[in-house]
């Protein structure tokens, strides 16, 4: 097995050093958004330090300094998902927003009356709201693909769907609520047989490995970087070029112009025709100071080790007369939901507090998902490759607890 040094990398995010009620703080909510390293802290503060200046626009110093750090976090970015070319990295606010702006752009030049946009069951709502919207707007219809009792895409049910009124297939690439990893390669593979593109929610596998958007065979890829270690409010969308080419645009204003007047107006070429307004040059910054912090790990050494994290906690866990774990992928990224008899999720959340443990409880922004399964809600704890055995200790033993307090007897 590859060796990975969870206590070298543990130091390099003080958050983990906290007390929370008395306790070290065991942070299991991973899926929600991850801690920040020092990397990503001090790039961040040294930016406003010392290169704080609006991008693209000044003649000064500062101003160049701020632009280079910008467009440097746009290449690696680049290098991050293996993209052709930066000129297909489009800075959002996040995957939420990454998602509104192909529902809205390509959707407006793209979907008729009587058109289909397939999503998963396992989709998280940022991934069905938009396309919900796009759809109403020109009376095309979102059919939602059916998941097994795992918590895995149905693939003969997919390829049922699958005809000449789909122009497009949204998906995730790993659940949140439930951690399943879906087979994209397979996916695309389907769907461009039979005339559609397929976008994918991206934001809970950065986390855990390298993307490559080319080998997946993605039309558009989305992500947050608050979930790869960098700040809030900053996020990617990436696509082929030539669909960004001849999607128009989704916000207007500045920078995204070429020229302006009343008598019309033209765009800038991409990436900045959908980057409308002073953007969010510290966290792309901070996005770029993250994947430079993860470069220097071995990244199939940290799945390497949440896998084995998982696996532990989920043999612990079978143990507990009453936890009873939701869905069952046969390939999973690090997430344990579960619930547990006569205990709400919310209570086994708020007894976890009490012993420092952060997971998160209830729907995960996928009511369809817990529709489904006839729940309300999970609990979910999610793990990162600074997880350790002793976190998964404490999580066993927590539950142990509200097991005790409020299980069956
Ligand atoms: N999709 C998935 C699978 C997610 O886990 C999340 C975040 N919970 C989102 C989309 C939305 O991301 P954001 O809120 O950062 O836009």
């Amino acid at each position: 097995a590859p060796s990975f040094d969870v206590e070298r990398v543990r130091a390099d995010f003080p958050i983990l050093g906290e007390m929370i009620n008395g306790q070290p703080l065991v942070y299991l909510d991973n899926a929600a958004t991850t801690q920040k390293p020092n990397a990503v802290i001090d790039a961040i503060a040294n930016y406003y330090r010392h290169d704080n200046a609006n991008v693209h626009r000044g003649v000064h110093t500062l101003s160049d300094r701020a632009t280079r750090h910008f467009e440097d976090a746009r290449e690696k970015t680049a290098g991050f998902l293996n993209s052709p070319s930066s000129r297909q990295i489009i800075w959002t606010r996040g995957t939420t927003e990454a998602v509104n702006l192909v529902a809205h752009s390509w959707g407006a030049d793209n979907l008729k009356a009587g058109d289909r946009i397939l999503v998963s069951w396992l989709e998280h709502h940022s991934d069905i709201v938009p396309w919900q919207l796009a759809a109403a707007r020109v009376g095309a219809e979102v059919v939602p693909i059916p998941v097994t009792e795992e918590a895995e895409i149905d693939m003969d049910a997919f390829d049922a769907l699958l005809d000449e009124r789909v122009k497009l297939v949204a998906v995730n690439h790993v659940s949140n609520a439930i951690g399943t990893i879906n087979p994209i390669e397979n996916i695309c593979a389907r769907a461009h047989a039979a005339g559609a593109l397929v976008l994918v929610d991206g934001a809970q596998a950065v986390g855990h490995w390298d993307v490559d958007v080319q080998a997946l065979g993605c039309d558009f890829y989305c992500f947050s970087a608050h979930k790869l270690f960098a700040p809030t409010g900053m996020g990617v969308l990436w696509g082929r070029e030539a669909l960004l080419e001849a999607m128009t645009p989704f916000l207007g204003g500045g920078e995204m112009i070429e020229t302006v007047s009343f008598a019309g107006t033209t765009f800038n070429g991409l990436p900045f025709k959908f980057e409308a307004g002073t953007p969010n040059i510290a966290g792309a910054v901070g996005l770029g100071a993250a994947i430079d912090y993860l470069s220097l790990i071995d990244r199939d050494a940290a799945a390497g080790h949440e896998d084995a994290l998982l696996t532990a906690t989920l043999e612990a866990a079978s143990e507990i007369p009453g936890v009873r774990r939701i869905g069952a992928p046969k390939r999973s990224a690090g997430i344990f939901s579960f619930v547990m008899d006569g205990c709400h999720p919310s209570d086994v959340g708020m007894l976890l507090d009490e012993q420092g443990i952060a997971v998160r409880t209830g729907h995960h922004c996928a009511q369809p998902l817990m529709s489904r399964f006839e729940l309300p809600g999970t609990v979910r704890a999610s793990f990162s490759m600074y997880n350790t055995l002793d976190d998964v200790d404490r999580l066993i033993a927590g539950l142990k607890k509200a097991q005790s307090l409020f299980g069956p007897r």
